[in-house]
């Protein structure tokens, strides 16, 4: 692995690190405080190829992998703006279309998430089984060539600004009876889908729901692939995507939040000459988050390098531990961020306190730190399961 971005990945991160700053951080508290979305820096994202960069050239995006992605998320969250919804759409959704669907799916789907025009959320977590997928409870069932969906998902984001969700059901297998994982592209139209907004502590333009399906009706082709057996893959095929690029959003978090509290801390003076900074008091903390960050950094980009060259095993172990350190890092720093900035890091002027819950949030979703925790034991320590 080089830790040196080749050439075009290094414009990449300038470019997306100007179209981030020209929006900002005022901008994404502004349509958070408003209810509204990023619309705009969404869909000039999507004009300037970032929201498709790792989609396969032939269906309108640029060919490269999550290498790229990690460093669109990265960046417009480095600039203020961490778009939760660019690792439910780009980095789940169309990874799993890309890898796993039919090629009418890929046709259908993947342009629109490419050039930013469609988007397709994800919805895995439920309220029976929270952590435990095995106990999933939204059931698939065959009714003539149709099939028929039941139950329920909680924390579901971006179904308001969606067209279309990709559901992860049970099926049974017919030889063990164990459950089988299928996943279904429904709209978010289709009838016996509703939803409810859930109220959450998080300063964010993208929500989250609720979601009950009754009975919902959707066509033989809209089960992700060829036939059941793709579930299982496609469902792993979105996580290493997912864990790495919420990473980087999560590292992109913590450089905004150090870089904000060292331009204050280097310029506030309350003592005579000497700025806070010069308190290392104020400085180490801030020293040290920054080396947190830098760890994540590095461990993100071996995740996916790993991924980009077909190593899913050995991604899958760096991409939980970068998804962990990133977690961790970012909330170090925008915590670290708030205390050197004093009484003005609680302020919505200083753009930093408006983090604490995104942060907070990223420590549990979209996989706990404990998960993370018991993924390394078992499978890089080797030690027995406990649940
Ligand atoms: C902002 C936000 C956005 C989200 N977006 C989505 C989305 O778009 N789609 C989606 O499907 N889901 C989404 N989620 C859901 C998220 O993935 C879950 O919240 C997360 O997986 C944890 O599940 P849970 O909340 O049910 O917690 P629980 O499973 O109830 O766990 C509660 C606590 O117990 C711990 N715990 C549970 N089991 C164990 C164990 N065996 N060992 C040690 N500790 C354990 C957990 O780590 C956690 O701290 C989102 C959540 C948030 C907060």
């Amino acid at each position: 692995m080089t830790i040196d971005l080749t050439s075009e990945q290094d414009q990449l991160r300038d470019a997306v690190r100007a179209l981030g700053r020209r929006y900002g951080h005022g901008y994404f508290v502004e349509k958070a405080k408003a209810g509204e979305h990023t619309t705009e820096l969404w869909a000039e994202a999507g004009r300037l190829g970032y929201l498709g960069v790792n989609i396969p050239t032939e269906y309108g995006g640029g060919g490269g992998g999550i290498t790229e992605l990690a460093i669109v998320c990265e960046e417009l969250a480095a600039a203020g703006c961490p778009l939760l919804l660019l690792v439910v759409s780009p980095a789940i959704a169309a990874t799993v279309i890309a890898r796993h669907g039919t090629e009418e799916q890929r046709k259908r789907h993947l342009p629109g998430l490419a050039d930013g025009s469609a988007k397709i959320v994800f919805a895995i977590t439920e309220p029976e089984a929270g952590s435990n997928f095995h106990r999933l409870g939204t059931a698939a069932r065959r009714d003539g060539d149709d099939w028929l969906l039941n139950g329920r998902k909680c924390y579901i984001s971006g179904v308001d600004e969606a067209g279309h969700v990709l559901v992860v059901a049970r099926t049974e297998d017919s030889s063990t009876g164990k459950l089988k994982p299928a996943l279904f592209i429904v709209p978010t139209d289709a009838a016996g889908l509703t939803r409810s907004k859930l109220d959450m502590e998080i300063v964010s333009p993208e929500n989250q729901f609720l979601l009950y399906l009754d009975d919902v009706r959707v066509p033989a082709d809209a089960l992700v692939g060829e036939s059941l057996d793709a579930g299982l893959p496609a469902l792993f095929s979105g996580l290493n995507p997912e864990r790495i690029t919420v990473a980087a959003m999560g590292a992109g978090t913590g450089r905004y939040a150090i870089e904000r509290a060292s331009e204050y801390t280097a310029t506030r003076k309350v003592w005579g000459g000497r700025s806070i900074g010069s308190h290392q008091g104020v400085s180490h903390p801030l020293a040290h988050a920054a080396v947190q960050v830098e760890l994540a950094r590095l461990m993100i980009q071996k995740a996916a390098t790993l991924y980009d060259a077909g190593r899913d095993l050995e991604a899958g172990v760096a991409g939980n531990m970068a998804k962990y350190a990133a977690g961790e890092a970012a909330a170090l720093a925008v915590d670290t961020a708030v205390q050197a900035l004093g009484g003005a890091g609680m302020t919505t002027e200083y753009g930093v306190a408006t983090l604490l819950g995104a942060v907070r949030a990223g420590r549990i979703a979209p996989v706990s730190r404990e998960m993370i925790l018991n993924f390394v034991a078992q499978h890089v320590l080797g030690q027995e399961k406990s649940y």
